[in-house]
């Protein structure tokens, strides 16, 4: 079984521009993710309150495959892209692979730039003794990338999870009644019918249906998103 180190940040006084901070929904995107790797087959070990060095050590000591830390970012505000750090950007490199492996499909879900860059100054990154995925999923400090990572939270951690189990060379596998967390604004749980449970010799009719029922659902998140932002922007705008 592969094993994976989560460990989310803890970093409770960066606060996020959905209203939360970034330790709030890391802690929340990993309870997500924990649900997929139990599906996929993906063993884990979790970091939920200790520093990062504790984590570290934990790690080291369990010896994952990859050693997987999620953060969010924060610049000027306006800044939009996704990256995820390792710390030798070469085919060779395991980690490299696996950062790879999950933008690709990130893509599916963020918009902007995600870029795979080299880092060798983050304790995480350099301390750890196994492939370190350190990944900066979006800025929370930018109120449209925050919004989106809320928004669509569980897409953001499915999507991950497709890209460790590309990595690891093992099926994707649909957990049981992933849904709505408590406090999860999200696509809601997964219908039957929806697709994921179709057989595969679906006829030309039923993929037609599937495929307008998902143009539906994207519409439906489409709506709420556009609304969320505008309300996000109006209440900046008496803020100011
Ligand atoms: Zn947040």
């Amino acid at each position: 079984m592969p094993k994976v180190y989560i460990s989310p940040s803890v970093q409770q006084f960066n606060p996020c521009e959905y209203g939360d901070t970034e330790k709030d929904h890391c802690q929340l995107y990993a309870d997500i993710l924990q649900r997929y790797f139990d599906a996929c087959g993906i063993e884990y070990k979790r970091n939920y309150n200790k520093t990062f060095q504790e984590a570290v050590a934990e790690s080291n000591e369990w010896n994952p495959d990859i050693h997987y830390a999620c953060h969010t970012n924060a610049y000027d505000g306006r800044t939009r892209y996704s990256v995820l750090l390792v710390y030798n950007a070469v085919m060779s490199s395991p980690a490299y692979r696996c950062a790879e492996d999950i933008k690709q499909f990130r893509a599916q879900v963020y918009p902007y730039p995600i870029y795979v860059n080299q880092n060798r100054s983050l304790y995480e990154i350099r301390y750890t003794t196994n492939p370190c995925v350190y990944d900066e999923i979006v800025f929370h400090d930018n109120v449209d990338d925050a919004t989106l990572f809320h928004v669509r939270m569980q897409t953001f951690a499915e999507l991950t999870a497709r890209g460790f189990c590309e990595y690891f060379g093992i099926p994707f596998v649909f957990p049981q009644g992933v849904g709505l967390e408590p406090g999860v604004s999200d696509t809601g749980p997964l219908a039957p019918g929806m697709g994921f449970d179709m057989p595969i010799e679906a006829t030309c009719d039923e993929l037609k249906r599937i495929y307008a029922d998902s143009q539906d659902e994207l519409n439906n998140m489409r709506e709420k998103y556009n609304m969320l932002r505008r309300d996000i922007n109006r209440l900046l705008e008496l803020y100011k």
